[in-house]
């Protein structure tokens, strides 16, 4: 038995809940063992200590509030790949946006060049409508019809 084992077993030893077998190895420790020796002396001492205090009566729910409190789960420490992942999801969420800053300002500049066609084909459309207005046909030939790449 090493000396961490032996001092493992000082309740144990205190509270004589203890088998035979492993009460004489660490007593056998403690004989050839000063330090643990000490140890179990401060052990022994703390215990008389204890059982001398006023003894008080545990407030009510005591006992199930206690056994509540070991039943839940205890806080887990974050893996080291989790906390690695922290800067990452700042770094998702920069990507994102500007991932949709560029997807918006695509999409807005798509919008206002289909407006520019659009209104393109409205001045075209009013072009073509006044020549339909126009009798005389040597005045068809002086409008301005030509700009889009078509003729008459
Ligand atoms: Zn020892």
């Amino acid at each position: 038995m090493n000396c961490q084992e032996c001092k493992d077993q000082f309740d144990a030893l205190l509270s004589r809940q203890i088998a035979a077998e492993r009460r004489s190895t660490a007593e056998a420790h403690l004989r050839q063992c000063a330090a643990c020796a000490r140890a179990f002396a401060e052990e022994q001492k703390l215990w008389k200590l204890l059982g001398r205090a006023e003894k008080r009566p545990a407030s009510l729910g005591f006992a199930d509030r206690v056994l509540r409190q070991l039943d839940s789960k205890p806080a887990r420490e974050p893996r080291w790949w989790e906390a690695w992942t922290i800067p990452w999801r700042w770094a998702t969420a920069v990507a994102v946006l500007v991932a949709v800053l560029a997807v918006s300002s695509i999409a807005i500049l798509r919008h206002q060049q289909i407006e520019k066609e659009k209104q393109a084909r409205a001045t075209h459309f009013e072009q073509l409508f006044s020549v339909a207005q126009v009798d005389d046909p040597d005045l068809i030939l002086l409008l301005p019809l030509d700009q889009n790449g078509d003729t008459l």
